[in-house]
């Protein structure tokens, strides 16, 4: 199928990566020039384990293709996704900006086949609204379909390539067929639903994430206070089959570009609509309230921190991922440096992006060895593989005092006690001093 697709960020491209490499002729459309520039050299200006493979293979193969032109993307296209950014806005319902643009482009190239596509996260009734809109400047009835996205940074392609489920929303049969035919080649179950569900199940579920994420750092502060460990509830837990494993990692609260934005955009859904929602309000307020823990104990550590060096290890918001969007590191950097801290932080692949949000408050290292010498104290932000698989007596003789501060419980007691003179504070789990 001829397929053009709107946005080449996370989801635009692993969506136009994944469809050309089941089959499809894809062609992705961006206004943002540097990244198609990029794109058309075969480079990804994200960083996605798998992405590059695929990219380059399909490129060559000329099943795929990038463009800043409009009709070039548009004007044959049988089926055009759009897969562009639904910022938070100000009240904080979603931003359509993007949406309302991209959909009165599309307008001006669209026949009476095409199919539309959403698959940006959008509230309930957004398909409907922009069914509306771009009606009204073609003319004439167009075809809609709900296609929320469920892929995961850091594990995108393989996401997509071997989805849970795939969920299609739409009004029309034609369309939904046509759609449930694109993806036939993936073999993965589809829910055929109405497009307010399709719309509702991609917020659902990322509430419900984002709520079993609070619902056990809340339980990792009880267990602090009463002297249990989280990781051994939450592994006990866990096996019940009714309750599951994912998800139920203590640590320094949830971040990144969905859960934050989806969790208060489906709240303020509720509020217009008169539903009061308080376990949301509860979610968010336990995640902001989770961001600070590890500041904290740093601050009870040492009382204050000026004339303190701490080394932070990890800047995106979680590992395989260069994003930073609403990343845990932001908060803490800019607290440990309010509080007086010389701060080096070291990320594998999320430092330039960082550098653009944090700037040069805080200083930035080329690796775990440069960020921990002589350093007062270290702090895990991010569970990289690399951080995760660190010497912990190594770094911490480089280090000027041996204390850790593990804001992802990366390391095993066992690990940490045959270091020796340490100080170690996990999150959720008794210390260890
Ligand atoms: P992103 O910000 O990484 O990418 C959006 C892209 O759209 C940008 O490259 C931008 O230049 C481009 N764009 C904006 N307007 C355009 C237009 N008129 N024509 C062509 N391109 C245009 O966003 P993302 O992270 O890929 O997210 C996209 C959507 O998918 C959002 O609604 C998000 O909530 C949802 N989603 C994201 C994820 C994720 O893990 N990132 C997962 C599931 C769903």
């Amino acid at each position: 199928m001829k397929i053009a697709i709107l946005g080449t960020g996370y989801v635009g491209l692993s969506t136009g990566v994944c469809l050309s490499q089941i089959g499809h002729q894809v062609t992705c459309l961006d206004i943002n020039e540097q990244k198609i520039v990029q794109l058309r050299k075969g480079i990804s200006p994200i960083y996605e384990p798998g992405l590059d493979d695929l990219l380059t293979m399909n490129m060559a193969a000329g099943k795929l293709k990038f463009t800043t032109s409009q009709p070039e993307a548009l004007a044959n296209a049988e089926i055009i996704i759009v897969a562009v950014g639904t910022p938070q806005g100000d009240d904080g319902a979603a931003d359509l900006s993007y949406l309302v643009q991209a959909s009165k482009d599309i307008s001006s190239y669209i026949n009476h086949d095409t199919i539309i596509v959403i698959k940006s996260t959008v509230p309930v009734g957004t398909n409907d609204f922009i069914k509306k809109l771009i009606e009204d400047y073609c003319g004439f009835p167009v075809k809609m379909v709900s296609n929320p996205e469920f892929l995961r940074q850091g594990s995108a392609i393989d996401d997509t390539l071997k989805a849970d489920r795939i969920i299609i929303g739409s009004e029309n049969e034609e369309a939904a067929s046509k759609i449930q035919k694109m993806y036939r080649p993936l073999n993965v179950e589809v829910i055929i639903t109405s497009t307010k569900s399709a719309e509702m199940i991609k917020y659902a579920s990322n509430a419900f994430l984002a709520t079993k994420i609070s619902y056990i750092n809340e339980i990792a502060n009880l267990c602090e206070a009463v002297g249990a460990d989280v990781q051994d509830v939450a592994r006990g837990m866990g096996k019940d089959k009714r309750i599951g494993e994912e998800f139920l990692y203590a640590g320094i609260g949830y971040g990144g570009s969905c859960f934050p934005k989806d969790v208060k955009a489906l709240l303020h859904t509720a509020g217009v609509n008169g539903v009061k929602f308080p376990l949301l309000k509860e979610t968010i307020a336990i995640n902001d309230f989770q961001r600070e823990v590890l500041v904290a104990k740093v601050l009870k550590r040492f009382g204050g921190l000026k004339g303190k060096k701490i080394a932070m290890l990890g800047l995106a918001f979680k590992p395989e991922t260069d994003d930073m969007r609403e990343a845990p590191s932001i908060p803490i950097a800019a607290a440990l440096t309010k509080y007086g801290a010389e701060v080096v932080a070291y990320d594998p692949v999320a430092t330039d992006n960082a550098r653009k949000i944090i700037g040069d408050s805080i200083k930035y290292a080329g690796s775990i060895d440069e960020a921990v010498h002589e350093a007062d104290a270290v702090l895990i932000v991010t569970e990289w593989k690399e951080v995760k698989s660190i010497d912990v007596a190594e770094m911490l003789a480089k280090m000027k005092e041996p204390i850790i501060f593990d804001g992802r419980n990366c390391f095993p007691e066992e690990t940490i006690r045959a270091c020796g003179s340490v100080e170690y504070y996990p999150i959720g789990k008794p210390a260890i001093i």
